[in-house]
């Protein structure tokens, strides 16, 4: 038997068992705070003359070891990781932009990231304008003198129109205003976009990088300390802070990310193609396919790397589209993307059901439209699920 000791020492932390080996798996960290040899050393902590961890709001491992390995995929360097995408979107907007500026938007955004330009920063006295990704031309007209950021995404939700991201780049250069590019649909696998003139590249992580639809998370870079000081000081402040298991979660999940987005990029491509033979399909719409508006530049910009995301219009209304979902129940149909797996959407009874009717129709956005987030399955599987979806929509 050994000593009793007192109850009142379990609130000690117990030491960590000692090993001669160490763990092959990323240790998971969920410690708040951490503790300081003594006032001197914390000093030099917060002086940035040594390296060390002080409260999980300000940084924490697990969000460092995600961050660095994203930065790595976009040949970025110091990048945050966020508690979300749109923390992301936030922090590189609200941090940097203030009352006076003007910021331009793509007009088709993330949901979200258009609420938040065009009736939250309105609230903050930061001015926004859409324009068209596809004509670089809408953007030199909608520029102002005190025009700060643009912000686009390079593949656009859900139509999957290509942005003209060299003349964009070029006209934001020559205006010396800020190009933020939200990289979440195109990846650093399809695009750089540091490597095309980009200042800030965005993600929300909890799509394919992670890619389990298990972690909520979001990822922003500058190329300019400055701007890199001022996006973490803001996201800090407001406290959009990842927790350590999601990034835990998602640094397990991007091991795979190359592998997982190559499959389902060839998938996707094959999909599309199946697709546009069926009767019943009206149109099918996946970037590097002849029939796609943008196709040109697509090749040009993307090479081969279609992505993995194929959308499509459906002969037939809102009872085609509910007997198409109810056709295929293994395929979840559920408003996301970039899971493993691949799931289905239907952007008029979610992400577009409160964009105007007349914006919608001018996308081509019916009733009948359907986004398909591509993922690793066997082809064959997909192949049949979606034949016999269409065919009990038609
Ligand atoms: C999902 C998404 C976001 C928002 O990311 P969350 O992680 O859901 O906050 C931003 N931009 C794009 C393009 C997205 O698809």
């Amino acid at each position: 038997m050994t000593d009793r000791k007192p109850l009142e020492t379990l609130v000690r932390r117990a030491p960590w068992p000692d090993s001669v080996s160490r763990a092959v798996g990323t240790p998971l960290q969920p410690s708040v705070v951490y503790a300081s040899e003594n006032p001197d050393q914390l000093d030099a902590q917060y002086g940035g003359a040594v390296a060390g961890y002080t409260y999980a709001r300000e940084g924490h491992p697990n969000a460092d070891v995600l961050a660095r390995k994203i930065d790595m995929l976009e040949g970025a360097e110091g990048g945050l990781v966020t508690g979300s995408g749109m923390a992301a979107v936030t922090a590189a907007l609200m941090g940097i932009l203030g009352a006076g500026d003007h910021v331009l938007g793509g007009d088709q955004l993330y949901g979200r990231s258009l609420r938040l330009m065009t009736q939250d920063l309105a609230r903050f006295g930061i001015a926004t304008g859409l324009f068209d990704p596809t004509d670089p031309a809408t953007l030199e007209a909608a520029i102002r003198p005190e025009t700060r950021m643009v912000l686009v995404e390079v593949v656009s939700n859900p139509t999957l129109r290509v942005a003209d991201m060299e003349g964009i780049a070029r006209i934001c250069n020559d205006r010396g205003v800020l190009l933020a590019v939200d990289n979440t649909f195109t990846t650093p696998r399809g695009y750089r976009p540091f490597d095309h003139g980009a200042d800030i590249v965005i993600h929300s992580v909890t799509k394919l990088l992670a890619g389990h639809s298990d972690a909520t998370l979001g990822y922003v870079a500058a190329r300019d300390p400055g701007l890199r000081k001022a996006i973490y000081d803001f996201a800090v402040t407001t406290g959009m802070t990842p927790s350590p298991f999601d990034c835990w979660l998602a640094e397990r999940g991007l091991m795979s990310f190359p592998l997982r987005y190559d499959r389902a990029e060839e998938n996707a491509r094959v999909l599309a193609d199946h697709l546009a033979g069926l009767k019943g399909v009206r149109r099918v719409v996946y970037p590097t396919r002849p029939d796609h508006p943008d196709h040109n530049r697509a090749v040009a910009l993307l090479g081969a790397r279609g992505g993995n995301m194929v959308s499509f219009e459906l002969e037939g209304g809102r009872a085609a589209a509910n007997a198409l979902v109810r056709a295929m129940p293994e395929v979840a149909f559920a408003p996301t993307l970039g899971d493993i797996g691949t799931t289905l959407s239907h952007p008029n009874s979610s992400s577009h059901r409160n964009v105007a009717p007349e914006a919608r129709a001018r996308a081509g956005i019916s009733e009948g439209f359907f986004r398909v987030s591509v993922g690793v399955e066997e082809i064959a599987l997909l192949l049949r699920d979606f034949s016999a979806g269409v065919a009990a929509a038609s």
